[in-house]
């Protein structure tokens, strides 16, 4: 008898517990929580969201938009497209080529053709996805709803690290970089040197010591400075030492500025894999510097002429 009282106290002190167990309160009041965050649907936004309807072309705020920054969910805020993923496709509106990682789900549509894009967060609709249109390389078209996004500036993020490369003519270091997701943004300019507000006439003639270097502001949470550094290491030859290409000359050497122990001890880590590799890496690590923006019109070069690079290709090393 005793021992059948111990067991009926035990149940009842064990359901206690899990009644009032602080843990599985705040459980409950969490998953409560995501929801209360979602945004209150204006009957336009659910037409669209909640029952997958579709705007009318070129009348959402985002066809024409060139902002940088990020495009998130209308309904929950979960980051959703990167604006340097938006591509202009007349097709009335907005476009992506890419997405953010695992941000969107896709399912067949209920036409039972097309792919429709959610919101992998809270389900939210966005529109379609196709594939094989051939408009940019990656040859994938995000159709998105104006209405079922936000956007948020780039300006608005205090999370930004920066790294600067110098791997030959700055024009092509610019082009590949500035390209890659996560990078904020990039500015062409001048390094090392001990000659204040250099000209590129200055540099080019080759006495200031500095070397022409690519500042690139980039998002951590996003891209990490390996990442960045493994990419700087395959689109130029980390092993011509005294320049790049047909470039020849101090102001083209292959160098990392670090900006903190960090980044010289990732880079001194990717030298050595590369090493292993058999490349004799002619690379050198310096601490950086005063950075100085080069003129104008070496910014975004290749993006303004619309040409290729002359003597930067990217090339697998990793
Ligand atoms: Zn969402």
């Amino acid at each position: 008898m005793k021992r059948l009282m111990t067991i009926f106290l035990m149940i009842i002190l064990l359901s206690l517990f899990y009644m009032y167990n602080p843990f599985s309160q705040e459980m409950k009041v969490n998953a409560k929580d995501s929801k209360v965050n979602y945004k209150k649907l204006t009957p336009e936004e659910q037409q669209v969201i909640i029952h997958k309807g579709t705007e009318a072309p070129w009348t959402g705020k985002y066809v024409n938009f060139k902002a940088t920054g990020t495009f998130t969910c209308k309904q929950c805020n979960a980051p959703l497209y990167l604006s340097q993923d938006k591509f202009d496709s007349q097709c009335g509106w907005p476009s992506f080529d890419d997405e953010v990682p695992s941000a969107i789900k896709r399912q067949v549509d209920a036409d039972g053709r097309r792919t429709e894009i959610l919101c992998a967060n809270c389900g939210a609709h966005l529109g379609h996805v196709f594939s094989g249109e051939g408009f940019t390389a990656k040859n994938i078209r995000h159709c998105v709803n104006s209405i079922s996004l936000n956007f948020v500036p780039a300006d608005n993020k205090t999370n930004s690290e920066t790294a600067y490369f110098a791997g030959g003519c700055f024009w092509g270091t610019e082009h590949y970089l500035n390209k890659t997701k996560g990078v904020i943004t990039t500015t062409v300019g001048y390094m090392g040197g001990d000659v204040e507000n250099p000209t590129y006439k200055q540099v080019c003639a080759g006495n200031t010591g500095h070397i022409e270097t690519v500042q690139v502001e980039f998002d951590p949470a996003i891209i990490s400075f390996e990442e960045l550094a493994k990419l700087f290491f395959e689109i130029h030859d980390p092993t011509q030492t005294n320049g790049q290409g047909p470039d020849i000359g101090e102001q083209y050497l292959s160098v990392i500025f670090y900006s903190n122990d960090e980044q010289k001890a990732v880079s001194e880590k990717l030298i050595k894999i590369l090493q292993g590799k058999g490349y004799r890496v002619a690379t050198t690590l310096i601490k950086a510097d005063k950075f100085w923006d080069a003129e104008d019109y070496h910014q975004d070069y290749y993006e303004h002429k619309g040409t290729q690079p002359y003597c930067h290709f990217y090339t697998k090393r990793f």
